[in-house]
Order: structure tokens, then sequence, then C-alpha cells
């Protein structure tokens, strides 16, 4: 039997078996409804994964499904929200029922390790394009914004930075196998939930990193109106990457390549010990690279003080003529 917007829906889109108490009318009517907490505020915020331009041609869907998820799931985890609802826009060529289930199947995995529950969406035909939106709870004026970040603030990152973006490069490269722990941090980006929540009330700034990281860092000492300095030999990198490439080449993807999902945020000297002992109790790390200045612009130093300049610092829509 051919396949109908409300059979894809009913069989595709409308399967958690969770409980969500806070959904007052899920998928199946106009719009969605949801109860909010009084004493919470609420976080939203969508983004779009285009095929060719933020995922290559011919992506398996379970993974597609997945990171469509993750990267939205990465926006509000970067202000310290606990994810509270999915919406799901998705635009494809043709409705293939292996596809569709594997793409359910890599989205639900990750809402459902998160409990989010997907409330609503839109199906159209189309090249194929995926809007996630997301939304999150937060105590009241407890986020963490790009604005906050204060002069001799210390500059942390989560996991480690570059594997994604080698990973991209390599299989651009198609030449042979490529390191399953570097393919994993490109397709199957880890949403730092619990690291975000765990920096309420310690982060005075944060962001996800999605662009690269002088990309994304420069972002935050715009809002901030403030500098920062970075030293290279600091910046985490993962063995994979080490192996793969000379140093200088992986602090080139550390500091420039997207795609890692890893939190940079800023936190006062003060509360750096409070900092690791909850990071202590996570299952991810975080390493200080530098700190806030004065200032309007990113630095790279190495542990000598000399400085160093990069060409790229990451990626940009509409930057192309
Ligand atoms: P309308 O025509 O009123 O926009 P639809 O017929 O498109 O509604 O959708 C019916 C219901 O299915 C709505 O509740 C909508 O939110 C939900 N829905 C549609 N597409 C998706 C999807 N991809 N994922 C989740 N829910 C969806
Ligand atoms: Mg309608």
């Amino acid at each position: 039997m051919a396949l109908t917007e409300f059979s894809i829906i009913k069989n595709y889109f409308q399967r958690q078996k969770d409980q969500f108490p806070h959904v007052v009318v899920g998928i199946g009517d106009d719009a969605a409804v949801i109860e909010i907490p009084k004493e919470k505020q609420v976080l939203l915020s969508v983004d779009t994964l285009v095929e060719g331009v933020h995922f290559p041609i011919k992506m398996p869907a379970r993974e597609l499904g997945y990171k469509a998820l993750a990267v939205s799931l990465s926006d509000v985890a970067s202000m310290g929200a606990t994810p509270n609802t999915a919406l799901l826009a998705l635009t494809m060529q043709k409705a293939d029922r292996n596809w569709l289930k594997a793409f359910t199947d890599g989205f639900f995995s990750l809402a459902d390790r998160y409990h989010v529950p997907l409330i609503g969406g839109d199906i159209t035909q189309g090249p194929l394009c995926i809007s996630v939106m997301v939304t999150g709870l937060i105590p009241k004026d407890a986020m963490i914004c790009r604005s906050g970040a204060k002069v001799s603030d210390l500059i942390y990152v989560t996991g480690t930075l570059g594997d994604a973006g080698l990973a991209l490069a390599l299989s651009n490269q198609q030449n042979g196998e490529i390191d399953p722990f570097l393919l994993s941090r490109l397709h199957h980006p880890v949403p730092r939930v619990e690291s975000g929540i765990a920096l309420l009330g310690i982060a005075n700034a944060a962001i996800d990193v999605s662009d690269g990281l002088v990309a994304d860092l420069e972002k935050i000492i715009i809002a901030s109106h403030v500098g920062a300095q970075i030293v290279v030999d600091h910046l985490p990198l993962s063995e994979s990457l080490k192996q793969t490439c000379d140093l200088e080449k992986a602090w080139e993807y550390a500091l420039t390549s997207g795609d890692d999902y890893e939190l940079c945020f800023t936190v006062p000297h003060k509360k750096s010990q409070q900092l690791e002992k909850v990071f202590n109790q996570l299952e991810v790390d975080c390493h200080c690279i530098g700190e806030i200045t004065q200032g309007d612009a990113v630095v790279m130093t190495n542990l000598q003080g000399h400085s160093l300049q990069i060409i790229k610092k990451g990626y940009e829509h509409f930057s192309k003529k």
C-alpha cells in the first residue's frame, strides 16, 4: 500500500511509548499544547540541515535522524536548559519505508535517551531538508548567554576538538577506511546536555562549537565586549586526531573545523574548583584553554607566548560569492 502523509506520521513519527505528563496535546491536532511549570522559563531553538550543505548526499538515514535532533539539543544544552519537547519538519523527495524507519530509529534513539517527546511537525515533498525545533526549561533567568563573559574568566571546552572536521575531510578524500572513532564524532555528536545543566550558576558565558572554536568563541567576545587568548598547546586533542595529522594540522582542525558540538564556556577564577568538582561526576572532561582578556579579538599563542595566525576561522554561510 502506498504511504500517505497520515500513515507516515502514524507509523513512523507517532511511536514513542513513554508517557509525558507535560504534553497536553501532542501529534494529531493542528498544534501541540504543553504545560509549563510556573517557576521555569522556556528556551526555543530551531536548526535546519540541508542535503549537500550540512550533510553529504547519501548520508545514512539513521545517522541523519540522530544528528538532526543532536544539533538542536546542543543549542539548548549550551544555555544550560533541560530539553523538554521537539518538533520536526521534514522535506523529502519520496517516501521510502526503509529510509523512514532508519531515520526515525536514529531520531528516537536520542529523543528517548533524553526523554524528549516529539510533539508535532510537518512533512513536505522536495529536496531533502530537516528542521528540528527543540524547547528546553530553565529556572527563571538562570540561562547562560553568550554575552556574560568577563575579563579574566577562564575559557574551557568540553571533550576534544577537531575530530568531526577531520572525519569530514577524510570522507571527502574517500581513500580507505576512516577511524570509527572519528566517524562517530561526525555522525553521532553527543549533545552536552548534562554538562550544560552542570554549568548553571558556574559559567558566565557559553556557546556550542558548531562552526569552529575560533568562530564560535568570537561570538562570545563580540556579545560580551571582551577579548580572548587561547594557548594552542592546551587544546584538547583526541589520540585519533594526533595519530592522523601532525601537531600543527591538528591544532588547525581543533581551532577552525565545526561539527564537534562541544561546549565552550567561561568561568570566573573563583569558581574553577567548583567546576572541577561537578565535572568529576560527569562522563565528559573539560579543559581550560585560555582566558578572557580586555580587547576585542581572539588571540592564539603557544606556550612560549608566540602568537599564531590562522587563515580561516570556521564555517560560514553566505561567505562564498
Ligand atoms: P496541518 O495540515 O494542520 O498542518 P498535518 O496534517 O500536517 O497538520 O499534521 C498532522 C499532525 O501530525 C500535526 O499534529 C502535526 O504536528 C503532526 N506532524 C506532521 N508531520 C510530522 C512530523 N514529521 N513529525 C511529527 N509530527 C508531525
Ligand atoms: Mg491544520
